[in-house]
Protein backbone atom coordinates (compact mmCIF):
# COMPACT_ATOMS: atom_id res chain seq x y z
CA UNK A 1 0.00 0.00 0.00
CA UNK A 2 1.29 3.62 -1.24
CA UNK A 3 1.16 6.11 1.61
CA UNK A 4 1.49 9.84 1.65
CA UNK A 5 2.46 11.54 4.99
CA UNK A 6 3.30 14.95 5.46
CA UNK A 7 7.07 15.55 6.72
CA UNK A 8 7.14 19.29 8.38
CA UNK A 9 10.20 21.01 9.11
CA UNK A 10 11.30 24.29 10.52
CA UNK A 11 13.81 26.47 8.67
CA UNK A 12 15.86 27.90 10.74
CA UNK A 13 17.67 31.19 8.55
CA UNK A 14 20.05 34.02 9.82
CA UNK A 15 18.54 37.35 9.43
CA UNK A 16 19.22 38.23 6.23
CA UNK A 17 18.56 34.94 4.93
CA UNK A 18 14.91 35.55 6.61
CA UNK A 19 14.10 39.02 4.86
CA UNK A 20 15.05 36.76 1.64
CA UNK A 21 12.59 34.28 2.18
CA UNK A 22 10.11 36.75 3.07
CA UNK A 23 10.66 38.69 0.11
CA UNK A 24 10.46 35.65 -2.32
CA UNK A 25 6.96 34.37 -0.05
CA UNK A 26 5.34 37.61 -1.31
CA UNK A 27 6.60 38.02 -5.02
CA UNK A 28 5.10 34.39 -5.26
CA UNK A 29 1.98 35.02 -3.92
CA UNK A 30 1.85 38.59 -5.97
CA UNK A 31 2.59 36.37 -8.82
CA UNK A 32 0.00 33.93 -8.63
CA UNK A 33 -2.47 36.52 -7.44
CA UNK A 34 -1.80 37.96 -11.48
CA UNK A 35 -1.69 34.74 -12.84
CA UNK A 36 -5.44 33.81 -10.93
CA UNK A 37 -6.90 36.54 -12.17
CA UNK A 38 -5.90 36.43 -16.03
CA UNK A 39 -7.38 32.62 -15.33
CA UNK A 40 -10.39 33.89 -14.05
CA UNK A 41 -11.20 36.17 -16.74
CA UNK A 42 -10.25 33.77 -19.61
CA UNK A 43 -11.55 30.78 -18.24
CA UNK A 44 -8.44 29.22 -19.61
CA UNK A 45 -7.28 26.71 -17.82
CA UNK A 46 -4.69 24.53 -20.26
CA UNK A 47 -1.17 24.80 -19.41
CA UNK A 48 0.32 25.56 -22.54
CA UNK A 49 -1.55 28.07 -23.21
CA UNK A 50 -0.92 29.88 -19.70
CA UNK A 51 2.86 29.36 -20.91
CA UNK A 52 2.26 30.94 -23.84
CA UNK A 53 0.61 33.96 -22.35
CA UNK A 54 2.16 34.45 -19.26
CA UNK A 55 5.52 32.73 -18.69
CA UNK A 56 7.70 35.69 -19.82
CA UNK A 57 5.27 38.29 -18.64
CA UNK A 58 5.94 36.78 -15.20
CA UNK A 59 9.65 36.80 -15.66
CA UNK A 60 9.94 40.20 -16.51
CA UNK A 61 6.88 41.91 -14.20
CA UNK A 62 7.91 40.27 -11.42
CA UNK A 63 11.64 39.48 -11.77
CA UNK A 64 11.53 35.80 -10.99
CA UNK A 65 13.67 33.37 -12.12
CA UNK A 66 12.54 30.26 -14.72
CA UNK A 67 11.26 27.76 -12.43
CA UNK A 68 9.57 30.17 -10.32
CA UNK A 69 7.76 31.22 -12.94
CA UNK A 70 6.58 27.96 -14.16
CA UNK A 71 6.04 26.91 -10.52
CA UNK A 72 3.27 29.60 -10.14
CA UNK A 73 1.67 28.74 -13.45
CA UNK A 74 1.33 25.15 -12.25
CA UNK A 75 -0.49 26.15 -8.33
CA UNK A 76 -2.65 28.67 -9.57
CA UNK A 77 -3.80 26.39 -12.45
CA UNK A 78 -4.15 23.40 -9.99
CA UNK A 79 -6.37 25.36 -8.30
CA UNK A 80 -8.70 26.25 -10.76
CA UNK A 81 -9.00 22.71 -11.77
CA UNK A 82 -10.01 21.01 -8.63
CA UNK A 83 -12.67 24.16 -8.73
CA UNK A 84 -13.84 22.00 -11.92
CA UNK A 85 -13.32 18.63 -10.80
CA UNK A 86 -15.00 19.38 -7.26
CA UNK A 87 -17.98 20.92 -9.03
CA UNK A 88 -17.78 24.55 -6.85
CA UNK A 89 -18.74 27.21 -8.91
CA UNK A 90 -16.09 29.30 -11.28
CA UNK A 91 -14.70 32.17 -8.64
CA UNK A 92 -11.59 34.03 -8.86
CA UNK A 93 -9.25 32.47 -6.44
CA UNK A 94 -7.29 34.96 -4.18
CA UNK A 95 -3.64 34.09 -2.24
CA UNK A 96 -3.86 36.06 0.26
CA UNK A 97 -0.99 35.00 2.74
CA UNK A 98 3.01 34.54 1.62
CA UNK A 99 3.26 30.90 -0.06
CA UNK A 100 5.76 29.44 -1.81
CA UNK A 101 5.73 25.74 -3.49
CA UNK A 102 8.95 24.29 -4.15
CA UNK A 103 8.96 21.08 -6.67
CA UNK A 104 11.43 18.17 -5.60
CA UNK A 105 14.93 18.62 -7.08
CA UNK A 106 13.79 21.24 -9.66
CA UNK A 107 13.33 23.79 -6.34
CA UNK A 108 14.61 21.99 -3.10
CA UNK A 109 16.76 19.24 -2.55
CA UNK A 110 18.62 17.79 0.78
CA UNK A 111 22.43 17.96 1.50
CA UNK A 112 23.61 16.23 4.25
CA UNK A 113 22.35 18.48 7.12
CA UNK A 114 20.88 21.32 5.63
CA UNK A 115 17.61 21.69 3.33
CA UNK A 116 18.74 23.90 -0.34
CA UNK A 117 15.56 26.10 -1.34
CA UNK A 118 15.12 28.18 -4.72
CA UNK A 119 14.90 31.75 -3.41
CA UNK A 120 14.86 35.41 -5.76
CA UNK A 121 18.58 34.81 -5.41
CA UNK A 122 19.24 31.56 -6.65
CA UNK A 123 19.66 28.97 -4.14
CA UNK A 124 20.15 29.15 -0.68
CA UNK A 125 21.12 26.53 1.86
CA UNK A 126 19.36 26.43 5.15
CA UNK A 127 19.43 24.93 8.82
CA UNK A 128 16.46 23.17 9.95
CA UNK A 129 15.04 20.91 12.42
CA UNK A 130 12.42 18.02 12.00
CA UNK A 131 9.26 18.89 13.92
CA UNK A 132 7.51 15.57 13.36
CA UNK A 133 8.37 13.14 10.92
CA UNK A 134 11.71 12.31 9.08
CA UNK A 135 10.64 10.01 6.33
CA UNK A 136 12.10 8.58 3.74
CA UNK A 137 10.28 7.91 0.19
CA UNK A 138 9.67 10.02 -2.87
CA UNK A 139 9.18 13.86 -2.03
CA UNK A 140 6.45 16.11 -3.42
CA UNK A 141 5.73 19.97 -3.80
CA UNK A 142 6.67 21.06 -0.83
CA UNK A 143 5.24 24.39 0.67
CA UNK A 144 7.34 27.42 2.64
CA UNK A 145 4.87 28.35 4.98
CA UNK A 146 5.78 31.70 7.90
CA UNK A 147 3.48 31.20 10.83
CA UNK A 148 3.80 32.92 13.99
CA UNK A 149 7.18 34.37 13.28
CA UNK A 150 8.46 31.03 12.27
CA UNK A 151 9.32 29.66 8.72
CA UNK A 152 7.49 26.21 8.14
CA UNK A 153 8.61 23.68 5.32
CA UNK A 154 5.69 20.75 4.53
CA UNK A 155 6.88 18.25 2.08
CA UNK A 156 4.44 15.23 1.25
CA UNK A 157 6.73 12.22 1.05
CA UNK A 158 4.90 9.19 -0.64
CA UNK A 159 6.34 5.56 0.53
CA UNK A 160 4.73 2.11 0.15
CA UNK A 161 4.14 -0.10 3.74
CA UNK A 162 3.47 -3.65 3.65
CA UNK A 163 -0.12 -4.27 4.18
CA UNK A 164 -1.17 -5.84 6.66
CA UNK A 165 -2.93 -9.05 6.68
CA UNK A 166 -6.18 -10.85 8.31
CA UNK A 167 -3.85 -13.49 9.06
CA UNK A 168 -1.32 -11.71 10.75
CA UNK A 169 -3.86 -10.05 13.70
CA UNK A 170 -2.61 -10.99 17.07
CA UNK A 171 -4.86 -8.72 18.86
CA UNK A 172 -7.87 -6.63 18.28
CA UNK A 173 -8.97 -3.41 20.09
CA UNK A 174 -12.43 -1.77 20.46
CA UNK A 175 -12.48 1.98 19.80
CA UNK A 176 -15.23 3.80 21.09
CA UNK A 177 -15.66 7.73 20.16
CA UNK A 178 -17.41 9.72 22.45
CA UNK A 179 -17.22 13.41 24.28
CA UNK A 180 -17.03 12.15 28.18
CA UNK A 181 -14.40 10.19 26.87
CA UNK A 182 -12.64 10.99 23.67
CA UNK A 183 -11.73 7.09 23.05
CA UNK A 184 -12.36 3.93 24.93
CA UNK A 185 -10.84 0.52 24.34
CA UNK A 186 -11.21 -2.71 25.06
CA UNK A 187 -8.68 -5.23 24.05
CA UNK A 188 -7.96 -8.89 23.55
CA UNK A 189 -6.51 -8.84 26.85
CA UNK A 190 -9.94 -7.67 28.30
CA UNK A 191 -8.17 -4.71 29.41
CA UNK A 192 -10.11 -1.48 29.21
CA UNK A 193 -8.55 2.02 28.79
CA UNK A 194 -9.90 5.33 28.97
CA UNK A 195 -8.80 8.47 27.46
CA UNK A 196 -10.47 11.12 28.93
CA UNK A 197 -12.21 13.93 27.06
CA UNK A 198 -11.87 16.80 30.50
CA UNK A 199 -9.54 18.86 29.26
CA UNK A 200 -10.73 18.72 25.58
CA UNK A 201 -14.20 19.74 26.48
CA UNK A 202 -13.23 22.52 28.92
CA UNK A 203 -10.99 24.04 26.45
CA UNK A 204 -13.81 23.63 23.61
CA UNK A 205 -16.04 25.44 26.07
CA UNK A 206 -13.45 28.16 26.35
CA UNK A 207 -13.51 28.17 22.40
CA UNK A 208 -17.19 27.99 22.70
CA UNK A 209 -17.61 30.89 24.89
CA UNK A 210 -15.13 33.30 22.97
CA UNK A 211 -17.00 32.56 19.83
CA UNK A 212 -20.52 33.27 21.27
CA UNK A 213 -18.95 36.66 22.51
CA UNK A 214 -17.95 37.76 18.75
CA UNK A 215 -21.21 36.58 17.24
CA UNK A 216 -22.77 38.63 19.14
CA UNK A 217 -20.58 41.89 18.45
CA UNK A 218 -21.07 41.30 14.45
CA UNK A 219 -18.21 44.24 14.05
CA UNK A 220 -15.93 43.44 10.78
CA UNK A 221 -12.83 43.20 13.45
CA UNK A 222 -15.09 40.38 15.43
CA UNK A 223 -15.64 38.89 11.95
CA UNK A 224 -12.00 38.43 11.58
CA UNK A 225 -11.11 37.12 15.39
CA UNK A 226 -14.13 34.52 14.83
CA UNK A 227 -12.26 33.55 11.54
CA UNK A 228 -9.09 33.85 13.68
CA UNK A 229 -10.06 31.50 16.82
CA UNK A 230 -11.91 29.26 13.97
CA UNK A 231 -8.13 28.63 12.51
CA UNK A 232 -6.87 28.12 16.06
CA UNK A 233 -8.68 25.74 17.18
CA UNK A 234 -8.88 23.68 14.15
CA UNK A 235 -4.75 23.18 15.05
CA UNK A 236 -5.36 22.26 18.32
CA UNK A 237 -7.91 19.87 17.77
CA UNK A 238 -5.42 18.70 14.91
CA UNK A 239 -2.82 18.37 17.65
CA UNK A 240 -5.29 16.48 20.02
CA UNK A 241 -6.00 14.10 17.72
CA UNK A 242 -2.35 13.46 16.61
CA UNK A 243 -1.62 12.83 20.30
CA UNK A 244 -4.36 10.55 21.01
CA UNK A 245 -3.42 8.72 17.72
CA UNK A 246 -0.38 8.08 18.88
CA UNK A 247 -1.49 7.05 22.24
CA UNK A 248 -3.79 4.30 21.23
CA UNK A 249 -1.15 2.91 17.93
CA UNK A 250 2.03 2.65 20.00
CA UNK A 251 -0.36 0.96 23.20
CA UNK A 252 -0.82 -1.60 21.23
CA UNK A 253 1.43 -4.80 19.56
CA UNK A 254 2.23 -4.77 15.46
CA UNK A 255 -0.50 -6.91 14.01
CA UNK A 256 -3.32 -5.26 16.03
CA UNK A 257 -6.93 -4.66 14.61
CA UNK A 258 -8.55 -1.55 15.64
CA UNK A 259 -12.38 -1.91 15.35
CA UNK A 260 -14.01 1.65 15.11
CA UNK A 261 -17.25 2.89 14.26
CA UNK A 262 -18.20 3.71 10.65
CA UNK A 263 -18.91 7.33 10.66
CA UNK A 264 -21.57 7.29 7.95
CA UNK A 265 -23.69 5.83 10.25
CA UNK A 266 -23.07 7.75 14.05
CA UNK A 267 -26.04 9.34 14.77
CA UNK A 268 -25.16 13.68 14.53
CA UNK A 269 -26.63 13.22 18.38
CA UNK A 270 -23.61 11.47 19.66
CA UNK A 271 -21.60 13.69 17.81
CA UNK A 272 -22.80 16.54 19.76
CA UNK A 273 -23.32 18.96 16.74
CA UNK A 274 -23.03 22.28 18.82
CA UNK A 275 -24.57 24.33 16.25
CA UNK A 276 -25.34 24.73 12.60
CA UNK A 277 -22.78 26.93 12.03
CA UNK A 278 -20.09 24.39 13.15
CA UNK A 279 -19.83 21.36 11.93
CA UNK A 280 -16.16 20.81 13.76
CA UNK A 281 -17.06 17.68 15.59
CA UNK A 282 -17.90 15.49 12.74
CA UNK A 283 -14.28 16.79 11.04
CA UNK A 284 -12.65 15.69 14.50
CA UNK A 285 -13.94 12.52 14.23
CA UNK A 286 -13.07 12.14 10.92
CA UNK A 287 -9.85 13.81 11.24
CA UNK A 288 -9.23 11.23 14.69
CA UNK A 289 -9.70 8.23 12.55
CA UNK A 290 -7.24 9.25 9.31
CA UNK A 291 -4.25 10.04 11.43
CA UNK A 292 -5.25 6.66 13.16
CA UNK A 293 -5.10 4.71 10.22
CA UNK A 294 -2.01 6.17 8.71
CA UNK A 295 0.12 5.34 12.10
CA UNK A 296 -1.78 2.30 12.27
CA UNK A 297 -0.54 0.96 8.74
CA UNK A 298 3.30 2.47 9.86
CA UNK A 299 3.35 0.20 12.83
CA UNK A 300 1.99 -2.79 10.97
CA UNK A 301 -1.31 -2.46 12.32
CA UNK A 302 -4.87 -2.44 10.44
CA UNK A 303 -7.85 -0.37 10.86
CA UNK A 304 -11.56 -1.64 10.13
CA UNK A 305 -14.89 0.53 9.93
CA UNK A 306 -17.99 -1.28 11.65
CA UNK A 307 -21.64 -0.19 11.28
CA UNK A 308 -22.19 0.85 14.63
CA UNK A 309 -25.98 -0.15 14.95
CA UNK A 310 -26.83 -0.72 18.96
CA UNK A 311 -23.18 -0.76 20.12
CA UNK A 312 -24.37 0.91 23.20
CA UNK A 313 -27.64 -0.93 23.74
CA UNK A 314 -26.35 -4.56 23.01
CA UNK A 315 -25.16 -6.53 26.43
CA UNK A 316 -21.83 -7.95 25.64
CA UNK A 317 -22.91 -10.96 27.87
CA UNK A 318 -26.47 -12.57 26.93
CA UNK A 319 -26.49 -10.59 23.86
CA UNK A 320 -29.85 -8.97 25.23
CA UNK A 321 -30.38 -5.76 22.70
CA UNK A 322 -32.28 -3.07 24.66
CA UNK A 323 -32.70 0.83 25.00
CA UNK A 324 -33.24 0.37 28.54
CA UNK A 325 -29.86 -1.11 28.86
CA UNK A 326 -28.18 2.01 28.69
CA UNK A 327 -29.23 4.57 31.30
CA UNK A 328 -27.28 7.50 30.17
CA UNK A 329 -27.52 9.81 32.84
CA UNK A 330 -25.17 8.16 34.69
CA UNK A 331 -23.13 6.77 31.92
CA UNK A 332 -24.13 3.34 33.02
CA UNK A 333 -25.26 0.36 31.05
CA UNK A 334 -27.31 -2.52 33.27
CA UNK A 335 -28.82 -5.64 31.14
CA UNK A 336 -32.39 -5.58 31.71
CA UNK A 337 -32.44 -9.25 31.48
CA UNK A 338 -28.96 -10.75 33.04
CA UNK A 339 -28.30 -7.50 35.12
CA UNK A 340 -24.84 -7.67 33.58
CA UNK A 341 -23.35 -3.88 35.28
CA UNK A 342 -20.50 -1.70 33.36
CA UNK A 343 -19.72 1.31 32.32
CA UNK A 344 -21.68 2.58 29.27
CA UNK A 345 -18.94 3.98 27.13
CA UNK A 346 -16.69 0.27 28.02
CA UNK A 347 -19.74 -1.42 26.87
CA UNK A 348 -19.30 0.38 23.69
CA UNK A 349 -15.64 -0.13 22.88
CA UNK A 350 -16.83 -4.22 23.72
CA UNK A 351 -19.27 -4.29 21.18
CA UNK A 352 -17.16 -3.18 18.83
CA UNK A 353 -14.39 -5.93 20.12
CA UNK A 354 -16.87 -8.35 19.37
CA UNK A 355 -17.73 -7.16 15.79
CA UNK A 356 -13.83 -6.80 15.32
CA UNK A 357 -13.64 -10.27 16.40
CA UNK A 358 -16.60 -11.59 14.05
CA UNK A 359 -15.32 -9.40 11.04
CA UNK A 360 -11.84 -11.79 11.35
CA UNK A 361 -13.97 -15.00 11.65
CA UNK A 362 -15.76 -14.72 8.63
CA UNK A 363 -12.65 -14.01 6.98
CA UNK A 364 -10.62 -16.50 8.17
CA UNK A 365 -13.09 -19.66 9.23
CA UNK A 366 -11.93 -20.39 12.21
CA UNK A 367 -12.41 -18.92 15.92
CA UNK A 368 -8.66 -17.01 16.61
CA UNK A 369 -9.45 -15.80 19.79
CA UNK A 370 -11.60 -15.31 22.76
CA UNK A 371 -13.20 -12.30 24.23
CA UNK A 372 -15.15 -12.06 27.61
CA UNK A 373 -16.94 -9.17 29.44
ZN1 LIG B 1 -27.27 -9.38 29.42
Amino acid sequence: MLITLNSKLQILPDEQTRELLLDTMRVYKEACNYVSRYIFITQNTRLRDLQNALYYELRERFAIRSQMAISVLRTVRAKYVSLDTNHHPWKQIFFNKPQLDLVWNRDYSFLDDVVSINTLQGRKKLSFIYTNYALKGKYGTASLIYRHKKFYFYIPVTFEIPDVKEKDIINVVGVDRGIRFIATTYDTKGKTTFYSGARVNARRAHFDNIREELYRKRTASSRKRLKAIGQREHRWLQDVNHCISKALSESQPKGTLFVIEDLAGIKRSKLHIRDKNNNCCTWAYFDLEQKLIYKASLRGQMVIKVDPAYTSQTCPLCGRRAKANRIRSKHIFRCVSCRYKSNDDRVAAINLYNKGIQYLVRSEDSIPFFGGA
